[in-house]
């Protein structure tokens, strides 16, 4: 099909406005051809075998290394991040392929099963096959790290993808394909589709997707999940967050408030992950702010962190930060801080927990910070969430922050660091509630584009 029938959409400099390139808009008849093509080469890749695909996924980790410039130059165009961000979610993204690629066999090879005393004489084994063709719909604002969190798993695990990224960075999908190109020549066993408005859908929507890993926000994953029942086809759902950071009695309060200001500021806080609410228990309280301010003051947006990426998600910040200063008290900005497309840090104290800026995600470089009793209080308020992604316990106590953590509602906990858990492969990564259902990354993350295959024998 010609561009010229497909249409195009454009993408976007986030701080300027200006338009970078064009790409093809591709329909339900384009996904669909691109969906046949990656089922015949799924055939291919599945038959190639753990060891030769971990061969290639080594090789493809090695072109994306010798092309990290390349990389980190489009993720920063598209997104308005700092190069220094940039490389660190490429790099991540290349230590999760790695991870991938040579931990797919030992998870999901063929192994024996212990058949156990009711059936003696019966001997069982277990493996974990491919799906076929997966679909992955990525969001921008980790446009590299996020989507290989599933595109490297669903290859290691032996299937064929066809990834759709966000419409807001287009060109690191295409990037990545023709990265993949390098190392797998033979059959388009990763393919890209862009487009805005009509692609996603037609993914989830088509009977050869036998699995969609989508990140994206709540209400999205609830039409992707309408989509996706026409043919029973399962998902991941990697949605948002509204992540607690808990400061306890303890606490190293200047590594708790560099933590929080990273947490909470980096990436403009459009991280699924970032620290929007800070409870600080009451002994700590003052210095934990103190400290947190101190920092705050020095940061400014267009210098330390880029840009808010997606237009539309500033009326959100605009209106948490309004909600927040005029029930609250603003300790660092205020809405003087948004700067469109730019928002400089802000801080709110004492607002209460039924406001939007407590409630809602945010997605932007703004922060409340409460006051509490102690540490049974911050806990019982950090899970009167509907989000659980993640969070972070400081404290001087190990045996209490490890309970802290553990009843945490979320799927990850940091202790005394931040968001930490993103760069250790192994660990499962994906929450509950609004955040979602399903893992990414790991072993959980292998097994879930496979499919358990159980056989038993009598002897
Ligand atoms: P979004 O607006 O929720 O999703 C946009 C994507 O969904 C587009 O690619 C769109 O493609 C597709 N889509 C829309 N309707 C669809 C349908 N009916 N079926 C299939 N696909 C459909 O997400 P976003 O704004 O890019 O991402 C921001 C959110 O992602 C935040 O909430 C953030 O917290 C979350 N996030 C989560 C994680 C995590 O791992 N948990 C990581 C990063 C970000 P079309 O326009 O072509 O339909």
């Amino acid at each position: 099909m010609s561009l010229a029938e497909l249409g195009t959409f454009e993408s976007f400099d986030p701080a300027t406005g200006g338009v970078l390139a064009s790409y093809p808009r591709h329909d339900a008849v384009a996904v669909h051809a691109a969906i046949e093509r990656a089922a015949v080469a799924a055939v291919w890749w599945a038959g190639l075998g753990f060891r030769e695909r971990r061969r290639r996924l080594l090789d493809f980790k090695a072109v994306l290394t010798q092309n990290l410039d390349k990389i980190v130059e489009m993720v920063a165009r598209e997104t308005g991040k700092p190069a220094g961000d940039a490389t660190l979610e490429s790099v991540l993204a290349i230590t999760h392929l790695d991870w991938a690629a040579r931990n797919a066999e030992k998870v999901l090879g063929r192994r024996r099963v212990a058949s156990g005393l009711i059936a003696m004489n019966m001997a069982a084994t277990l493996e974990y096959l491919p799906l076929g063709v997966v679909g992955v719909i990525g969001p921008w604002n980790y446009p590299v790290f996020t989507p290989m969190g599933s595109i490297a798993y669903a290859l290691a695990a032996g299937n064929a993808v066809v990834f759709k990224p966000s419409e807001y960075t287009p060109g690191v999908g295409v990037l990545l394909a023709e990265l993949f190109a390098e190392s797998v020549p033979e059959q388009p066993v990763l393919q890209v589709v862009t487009g805005h408005g009509e692609t996603g859908a037609a993914l989830a929507g088509d009977p050869g997707i036998k699995k969609i890993a989508f990140t994206g926000s709540a209400p999205t994953a609830r039409r992707v999940m309408a989509a996706c029942a026409a043919n029973l086809t399962p998902m991941v759902a990697e949605c948002g967050g509204k992540d607690a950071f808990i400061v306890d009695e303890g606490a190293d309060l200047k590594a708790a408030a560099d933590a929080a200001l990273w947490g909470a500021m980096s990436n403009s806080g459009q991280t699924c992950v970032g620290v929007e609410r800070v409870y600080a228990v009451n002994s700590v309280y003052d210095e934990f702010l103190r400290e947190l301010t101190e920092r705050a003051r020095g940061i400014r947006a267009g210098e330390h962190y880029g840009p808010i990426t997606m237009p539309k998600q500033l009326d959100v910040i605009r209106r948490h930060i309004d909600d927040a200063t005029a029930s609250g008290k603003a300790v660092v900005g205020g809405p003087e801080s948004v700067r469109a497309p730019f928002v400089d840090p802000v801080i709110v104290t004492d607002v209460p927990e039924e406001s939007g800026a407590v409630r809602e995600e945010t997605f932007g470089p703004t922060v409340t910070v409460k006051r509490v009793a102690d540490a049974a209080e911050a806990l019982e308020k950090a899970n009167a969430s509907a989000y659980g992604l993640a969070g972070t316990v400081f404290s001087g106590n190990a045996k209490r922050a490890t309970e802290l953590a553990r009843r945490m509602l979320t799927g990850m906990t940091a202790i005394n660091s931040v968001v930490s858990f993103v760069g250790v492969p192994a660990l499962p990564f994906g929450g509950t509630g609004e955040s979602g259902f399903g893992r990414i990354h790991g072993a959980d993350g292998l097994r879930e584009f496979a499919r358990p295959k159980a056989v038993s024998r009598q002897r």
